[in-house]
């Protein structure tokens, strides 16, 4: 017998972003991953150098495992105070893809869990499957 398929190909999922912010301000269990190149392409964004990015923003001092350090609360040093991310178009992959995460999509349950936090899920228009797959594949490859 086949595994069942998953949440967001048995089911229409909608999506549209509000611009809210709350995704960035994280939870006891957030962080954002950060490969080397993204940290090099928010170092380019912020026109900072490379031993302030790691001072001041990231987790870890070895700059093939880099994290952005966020604040106690999980909110991103680089949300701003207008609810914008300040480095939108260096933005990590984890972010781009959000919440087209596995583990987000699934299940139903996860799916309407994440959707308290995201009050973008479940709003606008049925979000194309091809879309959905190809966020998939590109968090695989990171
Ligand atoms: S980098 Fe930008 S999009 Fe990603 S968590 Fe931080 S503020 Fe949000
Ligand atoms: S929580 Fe959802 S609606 Fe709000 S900014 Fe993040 S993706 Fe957009």
């Amino acid at each position: 017998m086949s595994a069942p398929l998953p949440y967001y190909r048995r089911a229409p999922l909608r999506f549209q972003c509000t611009g809210c912010g709350a995704c960035c301000t994280g939870g006891v269990n957030h962080e954002v991953a950060l490969t080397a190149r993204e940290a090099e392409k928010i170092r380019q964004a912020l026109g900072i150098s490379q031993a302030w990015l790691r001072k001041r923003y990231l987790t870890s001092d070895n700059s093939d495992q880099p994290g952005i350090r966020l604040g106690r609360d999980g909110r991103c040093p680089f949300l701003g105070h207008n609810g914008r991310c300040r480095i939108y178009a260096a933005r990590p992959r984890q972010c781009r893809t959000y919440p087209w995460w596995p583990e987000l999509i699934s299940s139903r349950a996860a799916w309407q869990d994440e959707a308290k936090r995201c009050e973008g899920m479940n709003r606008g228009a049925v979000v194309p499957l091809e879309r959905i797959e190809r966020a998939l594949a590109a968090d695989r490859k990171k």
